[in-house]
């Protein structure tokens, strides 16, 4: 190996082991998408993106912590490093802190390193989106399709073979791990 190509793996390598532990195919990938249940506690009973939750702003102000509050119906973001979730490793389902939709399952979450629970896919059929220009330049938002809480925004930076880094508010987010008991 060239002396300089040697320097430069050795500065990628922290980045690349902390990016992708393992590396997926797309058949990886719609297996993870098709499997999601298996990640949900036995006997767990979650809505589905087919029962639309419709709340007034009074409503949800209600129903939600004031942090969730702000991400979720105004759009706002937590602030990166905050979110007990950026540590959680244990297998189970996040699902939306508004409605309860299952949305991404364990194995779809990374290390991205930026602060904010990431995710390379999600659960099939649970999110809208809309570009957004709050930072002037357009970046891609997404939605829960049940309750049109906001959750963050997609980016094409992540990781192999889908290059989604779907960058989401841990405070929109209830995790439900597996082996919870219903
Ligand atoms: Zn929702």
């Amino acid at each position: 190996m060239h002396r300089r190509s040697f320097l430069l793996a050795l500065a990628a390598a922290p980045f690349c082991a902390h990016a992708q532990p393992k590396s997926l195919s797309m058949k990886d990938i719609d297996v993870l998408q098709k499997n999601w249940k298996t990640l949900l506690p036995a006997g767990a009973s979650v809505p589905s993106a087919a029962e639309p939750l419709k709340l007034s702003k009074d409503e949800w102000k209600k129903r939600l912590a004031p942090e969730a509050f702000k991400v979720l119906r105004e759009e706002g973001t937590e602030r990166a490093g905050t979110s007990p979730l950026n540590a959680e490793k244990r297998p189970g389902i996040y699902a939306c802190a508004g409605c309860g939709l299952p949305l991404f399952t364990s194995e779809m979450k990374y290390e991205s390193g930026t602060g904010w629970p990431s995710f390379f896919t999600t659960i099939p059929g649970v999110f809208e989106q809309k570009k957004d220009f709050f930072l002037i330049y357009p970046r891609t938002e997404y939605h829960c399709k049940r309750c049109g809480g906001h959750h963050g925004h997609v980016f094409d930076d992540g990781p192999p073979p889908t290059g989604q880094r779907w960058c989401n508010n841990g405070v929109a987010l209830k995790f439900i791990p597996k082996d919870a008991k219903v």
